[in-house]
């Protein structure tokens, strides 16, 4: 009988996948996790224990203080986590980006200091968190206005970054900003990585209230002449744009990762809807019109699975791999928003239900159309591999 589970794995992988859903089932049964989200709360044992399991940490050179692993580890883990609450997933790919700037094993890769991190990160035992985006400025990135100047041997920072994942439970947030101006035009150029302890006088974090992705913790900052150590600089500076997009192949299949688990565990609902409910003398299930819903969901995760791994083997194997994660982002994000607007269609009354998880998932995947990228950005991405003009 065809499932929702994933096909074509080896067994390392679903013993992960197998180790992953027994922990959060421990951690966060389905009240608990619907409570979080219901209020807005970081689920900080199931954190504690995802890095007691070595599971932050994947992504992180094991010389550098990470556990390692592959990314398609990485991706079983964030879609398993997914399943259960949506909002930690995006805190556990915004761990995984820390993973993967501070501890590439080369050692080349942030100054000592922040490199001497990575082990708490990936215990657990310190969060961090990463500011790009400000109230002007999301796909715009290279418009950004917080800026960063060196001032009696530190850096000063000003400015305001907004829907910052977890920053109110971080210690530090890794803060892109403009240090020099752009270099013959080119804006990508002169902006810097520095990691900024929030824990000062010169930051205020505020928790801002959303729709979807409440358990994600999602913050303003604002930098009132912040001040940072010089050896808080994350690679080279001016070349921060370049840092972060080292990670972007990654992040966009962690990304594909969270919609993956939320279309799985959302048709997983949907599914055991259509058996229970009854109607006209027999389960709804019956009903061509419904399982004709399903099965399109069934095809649009499938169709996502398959592009999600196809982008794995590539970043896997060192081939180019953009394009294919752009797409595994879109279509993933896509199909998602659609899995769950079926699931809710078929459930009617009971999916809008606070105590069904349904309308969580159907709250939570708005943000796979537009986060971390857009998915109208990613068009663009895919028109120009397509050899088409510039569109912005
Ligand atoms: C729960 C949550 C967690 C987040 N966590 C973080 C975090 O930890 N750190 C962080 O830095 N950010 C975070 N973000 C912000 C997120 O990355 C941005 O929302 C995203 O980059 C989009 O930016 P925007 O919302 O400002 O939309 P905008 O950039 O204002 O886009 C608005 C619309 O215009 C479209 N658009 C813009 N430019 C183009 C173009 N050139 N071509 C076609 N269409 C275009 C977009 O597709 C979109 O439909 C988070 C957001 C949420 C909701």
């Amino acid at each position: 009988m065809l499932g929702t589970k994933p096909f074509e794995e080896t067994q390392e992988r679903g013993d992960l996948r197998d180790m992953v859903a027994a922990l959060l089932a421990r951690e966060l049964p389905p009240d608990r996790a619907l409570a979080l989200d219901r209020e807005g709360l970081f689920a900080a044992d199931a954190w504690t224990a995802l890095g007691k399991a070595g599971l932050l940490g994947l992504g992180g050179d094991e010389s550098a203080g990470g556990t390692g692993g592959t990314v398609g580890d990485a991706v079983a883990v964030t879609e398993e986590i997914a399943r259960v609450l949506p909002g930690l997933a995006v805190d556990y790919v915004t761990c995984g980006m820390a993973m993967r700037m501070l501890g590439d094993g080369t050692g080349t890769v942030g100054s000592p200091a922040t490199a001497a991190w990575l082990p708490a990160i990936a215990s657990g035992e310190m969060i961090c968190s990463f500011g790009m985006s400000e109230p002007d400025v999301g796909t715009d990135l290279l418009n950004l206005r917080t800026s960063a100047r060196v001032e009696d041997g530190r850096w000063v920072v000003k400015g305001q970054k907004l829907w910052i994942s977890l920053a109110h439970k971080a210690e530090v947030a890794f803060v892109l900003c403009r240090t020099d101006p752009p270099e013959a035009g080119r804006r990508s150029r002169g902006l810097s990585v520095i990691a900024v302890p929030l824990d000062q006088p010169g930051v205020t974090v505020n928790r801002v209230h959303l729709a979807g992705m409440r358990a994600a913790g999602t913050c303003e900052i604002y930098f009132d002449d912040a001040t940072a150590p010089l050896d808080h600089l994350v690679g080279e500076r001016g070349r921060g744009l370049a840092l972060l997009a080292q990670t972007l192949d990654v992040e966009r299949v962690l990304a594909a990762g969270i919609s993956l688990g939320i279309g799985r565990a959302a048709l997983d609902l949907h599914l055991a809807h259509l058996r229970e409910r009854e109607a006209f003398g027999g389960p709804i299930g019956r009903f061509q019109a419904l399982q004709h819903a399903a099965a399109d969901s069934l095809a649009d995760l499938s169709a996502s699975r398959a592009l999600v791994a196809t982008s794995v083997r590539a970043i896997e194997d060192g081939r180019p791999a953009t394009a294919l994660t752009a797409m595994a982002k879109l279509v993933a994000g896509e199909s998602t928003a659609r899995i769950v607007d079926r699931g809710m269609r078929a459930m009617a009354a009971h999916g809008l239900a606070e105590e069904s998880a349904m309308q969580m998932y159907f709250r939570d995947a708005r943000l796979q159309l537009f986060s971390p990228v857009s998915n109208d950005m990613i068009r663009n991405i895919l028109g120009e591999s397509l050899g088409l003009p510039r569109s912005y």
